[in-house]
């Protein structure tokens, strides 16, 4: 190993970037972690469950959440973006901008003093579907457990509030945003996806009708710290969802939006559809497909749900969807290519599997990397001494997520140890 190695950056704090750091840590390496949101965890975080064993994300992120604090060989920057990046492998140099907190996390804030202020915020970790106070936790796991405070949602009354009834070392609304300027031997790119924007498919009407949701939200409708606290309702009326309808490659496989696979969107409704059995024994779920994604040992998931007499697969794109004026219930109109007929069925809600889109066709990293036609970056990058892992690199799921980190940081401890 080499001794004088300079850190290993690794850009983006989701599932991708964690493991990679916390392995190129635990074998001695120094790490830096740099976030941009205010907690560590990303898009895994989010989800109620994820596969391949169906557990909640909080099991997993515990232990990762407990190997990053026990372990000083990384230091982790959330807030932050890379603003520069130059150099070669073994000797980059790093810029990166962080955002104030104004929490300064030497005393814990009590919610009683979140329950006092007016100033509320779109909380984005519920996809939007609810709101948190303008001071805020950013969720029950958060990594760092320490409070964010929206400063531009923040009301003057509200400001005299904290100013009154905070402790005065737990905020400082004063904090300014910091330039640090570091030097780093390699660099993993882990910055992760996003859902494609729904509001896109015009025919599927989301941001239009209420009662059509996407996959993503649908995570959050399920979760137990979600708006709903866990309850699948109808966000029109608040109405337990009892029909529920899955309309699959929302967006993915499509030359006019994604022409690629997603591959694991199929998987995505599967659980969902289990989601609302389990939570309600008459609930029925109808899931239109084109094509079913169910890869490896994850087929026998799909095959079990064929079991259930509540779950209906209809292979047919939806065409369209039209909501009741009266009772907002979602109207699909839709071919089954099995049997040719034209069916027109009623749902309580529609949930869209909508596809996955990289970050990075949207934010290009401030170096030359090589991205395919849709914005996802070659895996072992242009440029040496620089590793991409996640869905940065391809649509994939959690378990193809970690083993691809596992191998950047191997790559990465390669670079550093060039010429020992
Ligand atoms: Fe469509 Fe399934 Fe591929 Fe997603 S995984 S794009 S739903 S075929």
């Amino acid at each position: 190993m080499n001794a004088d190695a300079k850190p290993i950056l690794v850009i983006g704090g989701g599932i991708a970037g964690i493991t990679a750091a916390v392995e190129a840590a635990e074998v001695g390496y120094r790490v830096v972690l740099v976030e941009k949101e205010a907690y560590l965890g990303g898009r895994v975080m989010r989800m109620y469950r994820y596969f391949p064993k169906m557990c909640p994300p909080t099991c997993g992120f515990e232990i990762n959440a407990r190997r990053i604090r026990q372990n000083p060989r990384i230091v982790v920057h959330t807030q932050s973006t890379v603003e520069e990046l130059s150099g070669t492998a073994g000797d980059f140099k790093v810029r990166i901008r962080k955002r104030p907190r104004y929490v300064t996390g030497k005393c814990s804030v009590d919610d009683s003093v979140l329950e006092r202020l007016t100033s509320t915020r779109v909380n984005d970790f519920n996809q939007g579907m609810d709101e948190t106070k303008a001071l805020y936790y950013p969720h029950d796991m958060a990594y760092p457990p320490i409070h964010v405070l929206d400063r531009e949602a923040l009301s003057e009354a509200d400001e005299e509030l904290l100013k009154e009834i905070c402790p005065p070392e737990a905020l400082d609304l004063e904090m300014e945003e910091e330039e640090l300027k570091i030097g780093v031997g390699a660099v993993i790119v882990a910055t992760g996806w996003q859902p494609y924007d729904a509001t896109k498919l015009e025919h599927l009407k989301f941001g239009k009708c209420p009662n059509v949701l996407t996959n993503v939200m649908m995570e959050r409708l399920a979760a137990r710290g979600g708006p709903t606290r866990g309850e699948i309702t109808r966000p029109s009326d608040g109405k337990s969802a009892e029909n529920v309808a899955f309309v699959q490659c929302a967006g993915s496989r499509d030359e006019n939006h994604l022409p690629y696979c997603s591959a694991v969107c199929c998987m995505a409704s599967m659980k969902q559809a289990r989601y609302l059995r389990e939570k309600n024994e008459n609930a029925k779920a109808t899931i239109f497909y084109i094509d079913i994604r169910a890869v490896g040992r994850l087929e026998k998931f799909y095959f079990d749900l064929l079991e259930d007499s509540n779950i209906s697969f209809v292979k047919g794109k939806v065409a369209e969807i039209n909501e009741h004026p009266e009772t907002r219930d979602l109207i699909l109109d839709v071919e089954d290519t099995l049997s040719g007929e034209k069916l027109n069925q009623t749902f309580d809600l529609v949930v869209l599997a909508t596809g996955i889109v990289p970050n990075s066709a949207e934010t290009k990293l401030p170096i030359e990397l090589k991205y395919d036609d849709y914005g996802f970056i070659d895996g072992t990058t242009s440029i040496d001494g620089v590793y991409a892992a996640g869905c940065a690199t391809r649509p994939c799921d959690v378990s193809r997520t970690t083993k691809d980190s596992t191998a950047a940081a191997l790559k990465a401890i390669q670079c550093l140890n060039r010429g020992e």
